[in-house]
Parts: structure tokens; sequence; C-alpha cells
């Protein structure tokens, strides 16, 4: 099956990224959510990123407006009648995806494939929710899109050949490199992530470290490029939170507990950058640490 027209659901961080890349790959793309502010964010954020790939040079000024041009946003599903791909990048609750995937299935093409963003949530679960259990996949990318190379492909236990072929081209034009992961809770990236993540925030919460403490160490001590305080508030501490505790549930391991103070930033609402508060106040000209 050959993709030509994009369904993305969900305008946030990770939906804006996507109808970034699949528009300037040369697909038509529906971008849909149900909350207008959202999807008016999304647009002027695709903007200002292809402008500044515009004036880095990676490129062209035409490149930028075809790619606009391609993007339609959307509030309601029911545009998606000839989408050839959805790919799911709503809220990591599983009961709003379940939501979403019993509204959309109606609509769509019997050939269209659906696939999920999702950190964490099993892809046999939410295939089984959908009518097309072996046209499901995951398709895992990285925060930010347009940056991040890697795409991890996720089959269910369904996933048909066909289904995985077809994802494996599309996410290979839009320049992304994929690894293959079996469907198990948080699949590799964030299996190996989150809990070294949920690990920065206990060693925050014992008090063995303060923010800047915990990050400069890890950014010069471990050599990564952002302190682990400070890429979770990139992440969003809602998702961080949602991928432990589908961790906790699904292995049945108290090791993958979340801490506590995450789970009072989260209820706070101090859910990091997209908040404009998190382990950092983004409210200033410079980010502050808020312990
Ligand atoms: P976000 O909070 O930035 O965006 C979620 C969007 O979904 C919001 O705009 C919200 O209005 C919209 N939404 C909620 N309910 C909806 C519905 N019923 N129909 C349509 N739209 C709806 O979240 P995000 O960071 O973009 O994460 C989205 C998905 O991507 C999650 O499944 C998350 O686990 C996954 N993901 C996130 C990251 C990351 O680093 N943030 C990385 C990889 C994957």
């Amino acid at each position: 099956m050959t993709i030509e027209k994009v369904g993305v659901i969900g305008a946030g961080q990770m939906g804006n990224g996507i109808a970034h890349v699949c528009a300037l790959a040369g697909y038509d793309v529906v971008l849909q959510d149900i909350d207008p502010d959202s999807l008016k964010k999304a647009i002027d954020t695709i903007t200002y990123n292809l402008t500044r790939q515009v004036s880095r040079g990676i490129i062209k000024d035409e490149d930028k407006d075809k790619a606009l041009k391609r993007i339609v946003p959307v509030n309601d599903v029911a545009a998606f009648s000839d989408v050839d791909l959805v790919i799911e990048a709503a809220t990591e609750k599983e009961e709003v995806k379940r939501a979403i995937f019993a509204q959309l299935c109606p609509v769509l093409r019997a050939d269209a494939l659906i696939s999920s963003n999702t950190s964490s949530i099993s892809i046999t679960r939410l295939a089984a929710a959908t009518d097309r259990p072996e046209q499901f996949i995951g398709l895992h990318f990285m925060n930010p899109v347009p940056v991040m190379k890697l795409v991890e492909l996720i089959r269910g236990i369904a996933t048909d050949e066909e289904t995985f072929k077809t994802a494996r081209e599309f996410t290979n034009r839009l320049g992304k490199t994929t690894t293959n992961a079996e469907d198990f809770p948080a699949f590799i990236v964030n299996r190996i992530l989150m809990p070294m993540i949920n690990e920065a925030v206990y060693t925050l919460y014992e008090g063995v470290g303060n923010v800047e403490a915990i990050d400069t160490a890890m950014r010069l001590g471990a050599n990564h490029p952002m302190g682990p305080l400070e890429l979770a508030d990139f992440i969003g501490l809602d998702t961080c939170l949602s991928v432990m505790q589908v961790l906790y549930e699904g292995l049945a391991d108290t090791k993958y507990r979340p801490c506590p103070l995450l789970v009072k930033y989260v209820e706070a609402g101090w859910v990091g950058k997209k908040a404009d508060r998190g382990f950092y106040d983004y409210r200033g000209d410079v980010p502050v640490p808020t312990r």
C-alpha cells in the first residue's frame, strides 16, 4: 500500500512535529485536535520551526510554503474519510485513545492503517479497541520530531506484515531511522529512559541534590546533552508519570513506582515546559530551578 495522505490526531508537542515532518516529506496532512487553541498554536509552531529550518539552510523557502499548504487543520475526525494512514498523538491516557478510535473507525476507509505514537501503552490492547488490529501499528516518534532521527516500530500481536512494511517505508521517507521493539510496556527508549528520570526525581525528593546539582551532575558526569530534570520538563511531567504508571502496573515491579514528588508536580499542573513551569520556571528570560 502507498501512503499519500496522513491524518494526525492531537496537535500538541508531538502532533505538530509529526505533521511538520510529514508535510515536508510531501504527504498531505489533516491535523485534528479537540482544542481549537492547540490547533492554532500547532500551526504557529510549525510555521516558526519551518522558518528556522530555512534560516539555517536545512530547507528552501519554497519547501516551507509547500509544506504549510499541505497541512489542513480540522476540529473533527469526520475529515479523515480519505486518509491512508492515521497517526494518533493525543494525550497519553488509554481511555482518551480508546474514545478516539471508537469515533474514528467508522469514518475511515477499510484499507486505511492506524498507528499510535503512544510512549508506553500496549499496542496490542489499543489495536483491539479498533475494527482492524491487523492494520494497526505503533509508530513512536521522539521529541522534537523534526530533529530526532529515531522512530520505534512496534508490532501488536495481530499486526500484519503488509502494515509493518508500509509503516517502515513511510518512516524511511520521512528521513527517519527505525528500530523494532516488541510490544512490552514502554518499548525500548522509555523502558530505559523513564526509570532514569524517575530516579533523578527521587534523588531530588530525598535531598541528595537540588535541581541544578542533579542536572549538572548528569550533563558533565555522564556526558548527557541535557540533565534528566530538564529533559523531564521538555517531555512533559504528565507524560513521564503516565509512562511510569504503565511500567509499574504492566511489569508489576515496585522498582518502577512513580516518585511522589513527580505526582505532586503533575497535580499542581506544573507539567514542564509546555505549562511554563516544572522542575524549572520558564516564565522569565532564563529558566530558574523550582527546588
Ligand atoms: P500534548 O499534551 O502536548 O498534546 C496532546 C494533544 O492531544 C493536546 O493538544 C490535546 O488537546 C489533544 N487531545 C486530547 N484529547 C483529544 C481528543 N479526544 N481528540 C483529539 N485531540 C485530543 O502531548 P504530547 O507530548 O504531544 O504527547 C502526545 C502523545 O505522544 C502521547 O501519547 C505521548 O505519550 C506521546 N509521546 C510524547 C513524547 C514527548 O516527549 N512528549 C514523545 C513520544 C511520544
